[in-house]
């Protein structure tokens, strides 16, 4: 556990970064470190073992839980049923099932899209040029608050090239008029806070190396 870290990151930032605690791999004890500190968003990657931790911390009404992993079909109502936000979105057809189960169970995520910016074959993501030819037909999705875009930057980039992706992804967030960019991460957040996120998902550098 890093707390103190947290706390520098949170004082070296805008006030229009926010950060989300990426909890995944840690405990809830965990959390509530970090939450007494005064981050309440929390991101996940992993339905079920997210699901036991918001049991645990059910009573602490404050915290507001995003998923940020692989969305597998099976688990999207689930998902709908317990997260605020989602932010890894990566295909037309996820969205639209995510809308139809929204509508359903009368909830209204607030969505990011994940967007695939380089050939990196380890991460999804809606392709720029697909996106596009599909933005009017999202738009029309009932039950989701589109707020953003989100993106992943493949491992082992320079500085400059990671800026040059975060760009990328914020251009494109403000060519659909959307607020905000999920992007950056503990190695690379100081270029995403540069090229203008409003999300960095921040996990090892708060709570220390997952085993
Ligand atoms: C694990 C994870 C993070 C946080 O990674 P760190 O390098 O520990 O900060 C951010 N985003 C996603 C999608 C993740 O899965």
């Amino acid at each position: 556990m890093n707390p103190s870290n947290y706390l520098k990151i949170k004082n070296k930032i805008p006030t229009n970064v926010n950060i989300l605690a990426v909890s995944k791999g840690f405990k809830s004890q965990e959390i509530k470190i970090i939450q007494n500190m005064g981050q309440n968003d929390f991101g996940e990657s992993k339905f079920q073992e997210a699901f036991e931790k918001q049991l645990i911390l059910n009573d602490i009404k404050k915290i507001k839980w995003h998923f940020i992993g692989r969305l597998q079909s099976n688990k999207l109502r689930k998902i709908v049923q317990n997260f605020k936000y989602i932010h890894s979105v990566d295909s037309f057809e996820k969205l639209q099932k995510i809308s139809n189960i929204s509508f359903e169970e009368k909830k209204n995520p607030l969505i990011m899209l994940q967007v695939k910016l380089s050939d990196d074959p380890t991460k999804g993501g809606f392709d720029t040029k697909y996106l596009i030819s599909k933005w009017k037909e999202i738009q029309e999705l009932r039950n989701i608050k589109l707020t953003g875009l989100m993106t992943i930057n493949p491992k082992g980039l320079s500085s400059k090239e990671n800026l040059k992706l975060f760009k990328k992804c914020r251009s494109l967030a403000d060519s659909f008029q959307l607020p905000d960019c999920s992007m950056g991460m503990s190695g690379d957040w100081e270029e995403a806070v540069d090229a203008g996120s409003t999300w960095l998902r921040l996990g090892s550098l708060i709570f220390g190396n997952r085993f």
